[in-house]
Parts: structure tokens; C-alpha cells; sequence
């Protein structure tokens, strides 16, 4: 069997490996020059920056397996941060005693190992599908790709939409909205920030979250740098932001939570349009068509968050081998 994975991202790659391992010939089609997706990070600042995942956490069994084994493996580590919360001006020691992993040497360490570099088509954005008795996938350059069996769409559900158009009934039953925006900067400090804290969620401010990224295993560079997350609302409120905008308000929120002038030598901005699971709406399972061997998958099929990504895969494997 002939798989295409649209998408190479946790679930994608979960997906993929599963399917490796049944068997199946695998490839995978990226629109980005390096896989990972949202778990992926920036080799900047002499170290990995990660502006998307900030870590990962394990609830289910058969994470927790793979998990141990990256472990063993060197390519994922505990992340033991100082974690605070703060809130209506003050900043306290959070008791969340949860246990954070993160890849080593970066986040999108782990998810693709072993895998052949000939598996993979980066820098190739699927624009139309088309199944004609196999998959035929077109690329917005031109290029085009035939002869798969079955295809599965790992994508944020607002992109996977835009591919089915030859399949309404699969489409109407994606959640197009589930995923809400973030603008995400890295600061490089000139001076450490003092304060013990290396973690922070931040309630009723621009900024949601904030880390010091050079604290995690394996990211130890000459200066400190920190991530900062801004809330879906205010990233929905101002996508067209600069990094420069951003940065000096990021600057600005370390300084005030911190209570230190906080003085910045480089930044780097990332902004992700479709970022993170709206809560407050229901998540749907992976979808499977009922006319075509195609599946959808993602983390937002499970409620968002790095382990549903993976866990979203893994089920999406299993579908396209019954399909
Ligand atoms: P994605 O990673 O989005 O993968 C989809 C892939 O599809 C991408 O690589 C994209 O380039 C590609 N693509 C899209 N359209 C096309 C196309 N037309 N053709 C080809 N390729 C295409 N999770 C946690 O567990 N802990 C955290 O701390 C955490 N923090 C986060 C912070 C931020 C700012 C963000 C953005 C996410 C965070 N998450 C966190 C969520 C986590 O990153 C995701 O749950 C997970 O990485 C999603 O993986 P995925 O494979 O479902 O999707």
C-alpha cells in the first residue's frame, strides 16, 4: 500500500511511522523546509529556540511507551522548570507538580527519527487532490504526484478544508475554526533575568506565557533568551504586528513582571495563524471519508496539544489500514 501523508507534523510523522511499521510505503508532502510543524524550533541565538511547542506532557499508556523509549534514547528529557503563575499583579510559585517533557537538543528532535530523508517532499505546499482510482496530489509550484493508494491530510483542519473540495460530505464535518491564532516571540537578553522563576502563565495580559528557553535541557546558550506567547485574543487583535512591535512589548511585559529592566539584543517573531485548540469547542476524532481511502488527522481530532497529535496519528494509521 501506497500512503501520501499531507502534512509533517507530530501527527503526521506518528501516522507515518505507524504505517511504516505495518508495512505500508510511506511519503510525505510539507509545505515548510523542515518538519515538525508546530512542535518545531529555530536555530538561533547559538541554540534551538522553540517558538511553538513549549513543551509536551504524558497522560495515555501508549505515549507514555514511546515516550520512555525517546528517553532511553537521549531525544527527549524532563524539563524541570520554576514554574509561576501571574496573576492580578503578582507573581507566585505555581503548585502544578505535572511533569513537562521536552525534545533534546529541540522540540521537533524526537518525532521524525529514523526516518529517510527520501520519504519526505519539504517546501511543497499540496494545493489540489484528486482521486481517480489512486490519489493524485498537485503542488502550488506545478509539481504533481500520482499512484497512492490512500491519503491522509495531517493538517490544521481551516487547511485540510481548503483540499476536499471533491469531497463535501468530509468536509462539512471539519471543525474549520477549532484553531485559534498566536504571535510568538524570542528575546535574546543583554543581562539574566534574576529572578528564580524560568516558566510563567500570565493571566489578563497581552502576554499568556513566557519561558526562559535557555533553561531547558540541551538549549544553554552565552545569554539568556526567553519565549513569549501573547493570547489567542490579543494575536487574533493584531496579526499584522511586527516583530519589532512585538518585541518591544515583550520587553516591556518581562520588565513589569519581573520588576527589572529588562534590555534586549535580538529578537526572532513567529506568527501561527492556526496555533492553538479553542477549548471551548467539542473535538471530533480523526475523520474518515466515507467515499475515498482518505483520513484526517491532527491534534486538534483529540483536543489539541503535542501527545493528542501524536496519539491522533497513531489512530489515523490504524483507520487507513481498514479503509
Ligand atoms: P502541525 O504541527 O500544524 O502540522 C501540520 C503540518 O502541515 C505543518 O508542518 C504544515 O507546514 C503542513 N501544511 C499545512 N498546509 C499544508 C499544505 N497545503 N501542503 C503541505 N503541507 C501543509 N502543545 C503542547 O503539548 N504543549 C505546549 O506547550 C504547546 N504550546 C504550543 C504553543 C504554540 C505557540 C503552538 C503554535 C502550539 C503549541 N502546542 C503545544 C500545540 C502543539 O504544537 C500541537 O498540538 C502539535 O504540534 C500539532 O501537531 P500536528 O501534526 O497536529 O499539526
Amino acid at each position: 500500500m501506497r500512503v501520501a501523508i499531507v502534512g509533517a507534523g507530530v501527527a503526521g510523522l506518528s501516522c507515518g511511522q505507524a504505517l511504516l511499521a505495518a508495512g505500508a510505503e510511506v511519503h510525505w508532502f510539507d509545505k515548510s523546509r523542515a518538519t515538525a510543524g508546530r512542535a518545531s524550533a529555530k536555530r538561533v541565538f547559538g541554540s534551538h529556540v522553540d517558538l511553538g511547542a513549549q513543551y509536551f506532557t504524558v497522560r495515555q499508556l501508549a505515549f507514555r511507551q514511546q515516550v520512555d523509549l525517546w528517553e532511553q534514547q537521549q531525544l527527549v528529557a524532563p524539563w524541570p522548570a520554576q514554574l509561576y503563575c501571574f496573576a492580578n499583579g503578582h507573581l507566585q510559585q505555581s503548585n502544578d507538580d505535572i511533569k513537562r517533557y521536552v525534545g533534546l537538543p529541540a522540540m521537533h528532535s524526537p518525532w521524525r527519527v529514523g526516518l529517510s530523508e527520501l520519504a519526505f517532499t519539504l517546501n511543497c505546499r499540496i494545493q489540489v487532490i484528486e482521486y481517480q482510482q489512486g490519489w493524485q496530489l498537485q503542488a502550488e509550484d506545478g509539481r504533481s504526484f500520482s499512484g497512492f493508494d490512500a491519503l491522509v491530510l495531517a493538517l490544521p483542519p481551516a487547511q485540510a478544508a481548503e483540499l476536499l473540495a471533491q469531497d463535501d460530505d468530509l468536509r462539512q464535518q471539519v471543525p474549520t475554526s477549532l484553531l485559534q491564532p498566536c504571535q510568538a516571540i524570542a528575546l535574546e537578553l543583554s543581562e539574566p533575568i534574576t529572578h528564580p522563576a524560568t516558566a510563567v502563565f500570565v493571566k489578563n495580559r497581552p502576554v499568556s506565557w513566557l519561558a526562559n528557553n535557555s533553561d531547558k535541557p540541551g538549549r544553554k546558550a552565552e545569554r539568556q533568551h526567553w519565549v513569549l506567547h501573547f493570547t489567542p485574543e490579543f494575536s487574533q487583535q493584531h496579526l499584522t504586528a511586527t516583530a519589532d512591535e512585538l518585541s518591544l512589548l515583550a520587553q516591556a511585559e518581562l520588565s513589569l513582571l519581573f520588576q527589572q529592566d529588562v534590555q534586549v539584543e535580538q529578537s526572532v517573531h513567529q506568527r501561527w495563524l492556526y496555533a492553538i485548540v479553542d477549548a471551548e469547542q467539542p473535538a471530533p476524532g480523526v475523520l474518515i471519508s466515507r467515499r475515498f481511502p482518505c483520513v484526517l488527522t491532527g491534534d486538534w481530532c483529540l483536543g489539541g496539544r503535542v501527545e493528542n497529535a501524536w496519539l491522533a496519528g497513531q489512530q489515523a494509521a490504524k483507520a487507513v489500514l481498514h479503509v
